[in-house]
């Protein structure tokens, strides 16, 4: 027996074709794509509006290989954390957000991460291998399933493990299946990607005919300093990288968003936010400022909050829109404890939901 076609690895229109060979019609591929995602079904029996004949036949030739839930942890904001097994038995952290002020789901692009960003838990593991699209788009489908929420209107953010534009295609494609309308339709500007800036591919995105939001962790605003918090940018340098941001197309009204992680007097002074306020100038930007979240085997201190504050007050008054994290670091590190994994999994979790809870501030 042939073994059997991965269907969650198909865009509508592959499995549309795959369908045609077995006879099936072209709007079964539709009726597939929304039992899967919006209805959260993913085994051919429950699919109980195709014809019995049909579904044996399915049954024979594809897998729907979903994502287990191994552990689900809520903290008292209402942010769920959830590890789901791969088929490979690897394990991935998701995250759902409800009030940023929309809900998040907060979804990883690889197994471990080959940046190895020097505050980044997730970068000690290094890179396990690459998530494929299916597994990528199944985060989603599973949480979203999970907690019933398919039928409403949520954010995607590329913001677990992972560096998406070192999966580039498998991230692209992954948008493509959850923006498809015929599944949970999320429009790519729903979807903020963050990355370190792979130029190769962050100049491929610019062309891209979905584009989801950009957000940029460029942590520093030197070219010495970045090439030491920031490894790649030692191949890939910082004047290219804010001259490739200069250059990419931002939607109207739209801003790309800076991430700048506060590391206590390596980064966190008057001089870099005075750096950083110069180097972004002329861009449309925002800059998200992310007080470190603290973790054993990280060599760096989150700064006290007079520092945050001074920093984020230096942007504002050099017009720098500018938003910082809320304090609830507290509730979720309590949370990430109960969570039954190793440290360097549980990071991603701690950090999407010190990312995505930001209070604003007005610039002055
Ligand atoms: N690889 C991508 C996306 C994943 S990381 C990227 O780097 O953008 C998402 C964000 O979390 C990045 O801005 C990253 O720098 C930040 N981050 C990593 N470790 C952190 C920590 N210990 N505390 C706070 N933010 C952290």
């Amino acid at each position: 027996m042939p073994a059997p076609q991965i269907l969650t690895e198909l865009e509508p229109d592959a499995l549309a074709e795959a369908l045609a060979g077995l006879g099936a019609k072209a709007f079964h591929a539709r009726q597939i794509y929304a039992w899967l995602y919006r209805r959260g079904v993913a085994d051919f029996a429950g699919m109980t509006d195709l014809s019995k004949e049909l579904r044996a036949r399915l049954e024979r030739t594809f897998a729907i290989p979903t994502p287990a839930v191994t552990a689900r942890h809520r903290s008292a904001d209402g942010t769920v954390k959830f590890l789901l097994r791969l088929g490979d038995r690897r394990e991935v952290e998701s995250v759902f957000i409800p009030d940023t002020p929309a809900m998040t789901f907060c979804v990883s692009t690889q197994v471990g991460c080959a940046m190895r960003c020097g505050f980044c838990l997730t970068g000690r593991m290094g890179l396990l291998r690459n998530l494929t699209a299916g597994e990528i788009a199944a985060q989603v489908r599973v949480m979203a399933h999970d907690l019933r929420l398919a039928d409403q209107r949520f954010n995607i953010v590329l913001m677990g493990m992972g560096e998406p534009l070192h999966n580039y295609d498998e991230t692209m494609k992954a948008l493509r299946m959850l923006a498809a309308d015929c599944g949970l339709g999320v429009n790519p500007r729903r979807v903020t990607l963050s990355t370190v800036g792979v130029l190769p591919a962050l100049e491929r995105l610019a062309t891209e005919p979905l584009m989801p939001n950009l957000a940029v962790s460029l942590h520093a605003a030197t070219e010495e300093l970045r090439d030491r918090l920031v490894p790649v940018s030692r191949k890939y340098g910082l004047a290219d990288l804010i001259a490739a941001c200069r250059r990419f197309p931002v939607a109207r009204r739209e801003r790309i968003t800076f991430e700048y992680v506060l590391l206590r007097d390596v980064n966190d002074g008057v001089a870099d936010a005075r750096r950083l306020a110069a180097l972004l100038h002329g861009i449309r930007s925002k800059v998200n400022l992310i007080p470190l979240n603290e973790a054993p085997g990280i060599p760096y201190r989150r700064p006290p909050d007079a520092r945050v504050d001074r920093f984020a007050r230096t942007l504002a008054e050099r017009r720098v829109v500018v938003s910082v994290r809320k304090s609830r670091g507290r509730d979720i590190r309590a949370a990430c404890g109960q969570l039954i994994v190793e440290g360097a999994r549980q990071a991603p979790a701690q950090r999407a939901a010190a990312l995505l809870d930001w209070s604003s501030r007005s610039s002055a």
